[in-house]
């Protein structure tokens, strides 16, 4: 049923929601209907700024539209609708171009367009009562008197408010967990309703003049309207559509360029891949729906627990990679159990039952484990295989071996001299009998602990692995490309 009417698929409270704001809207436009005196020069008008739209998407109709939210200009046309005719056509407006955009642009599940349609004439219709109410012959707006236009930015800016709210609700409702800021508060699209208002005002009151003068108007607003297109298109193509994060080629460019900029600085940089334990069990035992909604719930906890300025993306399948510039290895260990922590605590509702995930984590560090972003990948890559390996569900950051004090370090030492990792490291070293495992089961590593408890263990490759009782392959993971031979582990590195 919900296959064929996915409508019914969605949450109880939003289809609530969706079905009132469309009766809402059917309501009005039966009570205007009733009301609206009918003249040929209205319906005339309606028809100019209509064929207008629809020039508008035949023209931006082969650059596709991204999928998801997308904003266009079509508010330039519908604007003057509200502003210039009775209120009934603001109703009218956007149910004549969502039915363009569904048959010509993009066929997407209905009950959206329903409910676009119904939102923007809702807030058309709200917006064109109030102008009417303080001016009652809309066609002084073309004279340029202060009064009217005042009352046209003000109606242009209710009719931006109720439309950008309708659409928030909905959002907030199909996903509670969404922040109100989150689906209120977007610079960019403030600026294009910003954009929209002036257009809509302009064309307005070009068409209030001669609605001749449209012809003018069109040209200006197709190239605005294929440019927001284009960047939207931009955008679209460097995001992973399942989860909102970079996809994986543009995650690669965005750390690249962060870890030349870090090189150069000589700040420091860490990288985590986070990978979901046993996320196929999860598409066995409850479907790959099931699953998708884990994926974009561990996402958003992600984007919700860093900085603006951190890189997040889906590397793949379900696996999820950070890169934290001016992290130290400290930070790094801090951050990435935070993020597990936090994942371990959220619950997809599924039926009657919570579905809930844990994460095993590994953390590379620049000029600890490597220079370079392969270096980085192929280091945390490895500390994430020992996570596996240890139990799952815990951080892991690759051990690291350093040249033995009285040595100077080699030219290729992978420590150079402005990073101290030695300051993380243990001011013992321990003895080969107790070497701690790579990886730092999360319970055993509250983050507030000191270094020398908290700090990867400096194990050689085979060495710690013959040591450690609980060192699965994992133990070889050390990826520090230090040449220096030295069979036995330094036992004492803090001189
Ligand atoms: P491990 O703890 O060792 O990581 O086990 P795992 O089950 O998480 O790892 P494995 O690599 O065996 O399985 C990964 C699963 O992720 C298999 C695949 O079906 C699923 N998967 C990959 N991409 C998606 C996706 O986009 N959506 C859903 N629902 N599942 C996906
Ligand atoms: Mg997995
Ligand atoms: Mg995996």
């Amino acid at each position: 049923m919900a296959d064929r009417w996915p409508l019914l698929g969605q949450r109880r409270p939003l289809v609530g929601y969706l079905c009132a704001i469309v009766t809402l809207d059917l309501v009005a436009i039966i009570l205007l209907s009733a009301s609206t005196a009918f003249h040929w020069r209205d319906v005339l008008t309606f028809a100019a700024l209509m064929a207008c739209g629809a020039v508008c998407i035949e023209a931006t109709r082969r650059l596709g539209m991204p999928a998801g939210v997308s904003r266009d200009l079509l508010s330039a046309w519908w604007l003057p609708v509200a502003l210039l005719l009775p209120p009934l056509y603001a109703l009218f407006a956007p149910i004549v171009l969502q039915i363009l955009l569904q048959v010509r642009v993009r066929a997407t599940v209905l009950y959206r367009r329903v409910f676009s349609s119904a939102a923007i004439g809702i807030a058309g219709c709200t917006a064109s009562l109030m102008f009417h109410w303080f001016v009652p012959d809309p066609m002084v707006l073309a004279r340029g008197s202060g009064g009217p236009l005042m009352f046209a930015v003000a109606a242009a800016a209710l009719f931006s408010l109720l439309n950008t709210g309708l659409i928030a609700i909905a959002a907030h409702t199909a996903d509670p967990d969404m922040s109100w800021r989150e689906v209120l508060w977007d610079r960019e699209s403030v600026l294009l309703d910003v954009v929209e208002l002036c257009l809509g005002i302009l064309v307005a009151i070009a068409c209030g003049l001669n609605p001749a003068l449209l012809l003018f108007t069109l040209p200006p607003v197709v190239l605005l309207q294929r440019s927001l297109l284009h960047a939207q298109l931009q955008a679209a193509a460097r995001t992973d559509a399942k989860t909102g994060l970079l996809n994986a080629a543009a995650w690669q460019r965005e750390a690249d360029t962060e870890i030349v900029r870090a090189r150069r600085t000589g700040e420091s940089l860490a990288l985590l891949i986070i990978d979901i334990d046993h996320f196929k069990r999860v598409n066995d035992a409850h479907g790959h729906l099931v699953g998708d909604q884990v994926l974009v719930g561990v996402a958003s906890t992600l984007r919700s627990q860093l900085r603006d300025y951190d890189v997040v993306g889906r590397f793949g399948g379900e696996e999820f990679v950070v890169l934290l510039p001016g992290a130290d290895i400290d930070e790094a260990r801090r951050v990435a159990e935070r993020l597990r922590v936090h994942i371990s605590h959220m619950a997809v509702p599924v039926d009657d039952t919570l579905v809930k995930v844990t994460v095993s984590t590994g953390v590379a560090l620049l000029s600890i484990h490597g220079d370079d972003l392969i270096d980085l990948l192929a280091a945390a890559d490895l500390a994430l295989y020992r996570a596996k390996e240890l139990g799952r569900d815990r951080v892991c950051i690759p051990a690291v071996q350093q040249s033995p004090p009285s040595q100077a370090p080699s030219p290729q030492s992978p420590l150079p001299p402005q990073v101290p990792p030695l300051q993380s490291l243990p001011s013992q070293a321990p003895s080969p009998q107790s070497v701690p495992p790579q990886g730092l089961p999360p319970q055993s590593v509250p983050p507030q602990a000191p270094p020398s408890q908290s700090t990867p263990s400096r194990a050689i490759p085979g060495d710690a692995a013959s040591q450690d009782p609980e060192s699965g392959p994992g133990s070889d993971i050390d990826p520090d490309p230090d040449p220096d031979p030295d069979p036995d582990p330094d036992p004492d590195p803090t001189s």
